[in-house]
């Protein structure tokens, strides 16, 4: 069921995002459609693709109110509990605007401040994902964004899923559209009638929203393009077996092209754990996919010992990086490159996913060697503050001069010198 590999030949890493030339000329269609026609694009592509007949493509209060009579009580509560513990962890990532006055009375300083409007894209079609709403809602509220605009394909009875409408009030989004695909990105980027275009597009989708988010990127900033979702357990001997193998599957079933690789030095563990895929899987309401995952991207490599391990780990910058070694702190100074890491045999990654409170939005794919998790700073932005005092001005504007000249750009060495000679013929600047 799962391949065992060596170390050196152990690699998780995809062309990711591309599309076919087919899918990216439909959504430059979709683009032009709504670029063009607004609304009415808007409802011709909602009735083609989602099958929904709609008059309206805002969500209107009676809907919110309707959705949270639908679900169970201990259903809102778990989520407003993951929100309140999603926002606390979110509040320690916000960092403040600063001024600082050098000795001769230049002040130079940062202005930090939040996106005016975001757009959120939420997933729909076969399933709801109500912590993807608080994941990518939260940052933003508590980055200070004034608008939060949120959409969601409709299903085809032109409803949205009641545990999302209820995570978008419990998250604090201000509108909700019933919009998804191409359609909606274009939507966001370009405005329509009734939806505002926004500043930037976070949230994950399937090719077509993808490859129309890479195609409104510049017009609007959007977050990273996410691969399929990727687990790293590093594991040693004192791990338990049913542990691991739970959680490699817990990634496994989300696509048949997720990944799920153990790491371990010890022989008798991968043994123990390949077994366990194997019967655990079984029981699984979604074993094909997992099944399906484990054999095409699931992998056991055993190294020659944990430092080796910590090397491979390295080389594939995991989404989620699980520790289930004996002292797992001492041990992740060796990480360089995860997006989350997961320590101890009681920190198992969907305690991530749902609850615990950092983001799950993190970089697939190797990425994390440079990107980070969803986090405040995406929804933010800075402006730099300069003011030079005289002092200051007549001390540099000579080394300012000399670099300006080497770059050939004479009116830029003319604008300090007409301050400088003013001096020179004792004038005093104003
Ligand atoms: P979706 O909302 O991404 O896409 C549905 C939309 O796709 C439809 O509204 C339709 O407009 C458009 N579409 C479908 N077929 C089309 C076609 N032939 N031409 C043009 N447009 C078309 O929902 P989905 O399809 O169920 O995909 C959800 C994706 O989000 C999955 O890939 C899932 O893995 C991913 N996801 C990721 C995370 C994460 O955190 N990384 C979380 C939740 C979901």
């Amino acid at each position: 069921m799962i391949a065992i590999v060596r170390p050196e030949t152990l690699n998780t890493h995809r062309e990711i995002g591309s599309g076919t030339d087919r899918q990216k000329e439909a959504v430059n269609e979709i683009l032009a459609l709504v670029k063009t026609e607004g609304d009415q694009a808007l409802f011709r592509l909602t009735e083609r693709f989602d099958r929904a007949r709609l008059n309206t493509l805002k969500v209107e209060k009676e809907e919110f109110e309707a959705a949270f009579a639908e679900v169970d009580d201990t259903f809102v509560q778990a989520l407003k509990e993951a929100a309140e513990r999603i926002r606390r962890y979110h509040e320690k990532q916000k960092r403040n605007s600063w001024m600082e006055t050098e000795a001769d009375g230049t002040i130079l300083g940062q202005i930090i401040r939040p996106l005016e409007r975001v757009g959120v894209y939420v997933p729909g079609g076969r399933a709801a994902y109500p912590s993807s709403v608080l994941m990518n809602i939260i940052p933003a509220r508590v980055a200070g964004v004034e608008e939060i605009v949120m959409v969601t394909p409709p299903q085809s009875d032109g409803t949205v899923p009641p545990p999302t409408l209820v995570a978008a009030s419990i998250a604090g989004a201000g509108r909700v559209y019933k919009v998804g695909g191409a359609q909606a990105v274009a939507a966001l980027a370009y405005g329509t009638e009734s939806i505002p275009a926004v500043d930037k597009i976070v949230g994950p989708g399937n090719i077509y929203v993808t490859l129309a988010k890479q195609a409104v990127y510049g017009k609007v900033d959007i977050d990273s393009i996410a691969g399929p979702s990727e687990i790293v357990v590093v594991a040693d001997e004192t791990a338990n077996p049913r542990f691991v193998a739970a959680d490699m599957l817990s990634q496994a079933e989300h696509d048949p092209l997720a990944s799920a690789v153990l790491i371990t030095p010890s022989a008798g563990l991968a043994d123990q754990v390949a077994k366990e895929l194997e019967q655990q899987c079984n029981q699984l309401e979604r074993k094909e996919i997992a099944a399906a995952s484990l054999k095409e991207h699931g992998s056991i490599c055993i190294t020659k010992d944990l430092p080796e391990a910590f090397e491979v780990v390295n080389r594939l910058a995991p989404e989620h990086l699980e520790l289930l070694v004996a002292d797992p702190w001492n041990w992740l100074g060796k990480v360089k490159h995860a997006g989350a890491v997961f320590l101890g045999p009681y920190s198992p990654e969907p305690v991530g996913d749902y609850f615990a409170g950092p983001n799950h939005v993190l970089p697939t794919n190797g990425t994390a060697r440079f990107f980070s998790p969803l986090n405040v700073d995406h929804f933010m932005k800075k402006t730099s503050v300069l003011s030079y005092s005289r002092e200051a001005l007549f001390r540099d504007g000579a080394k300012v001069m000399e670099l300006a000249r080497a770059e050939g750009l004479g009116a830029h060495a003319a604008s300090i010198r007409v301050r400088l000679e003013r001096k020179e013929e004792g004038e005093e600047l104003v």
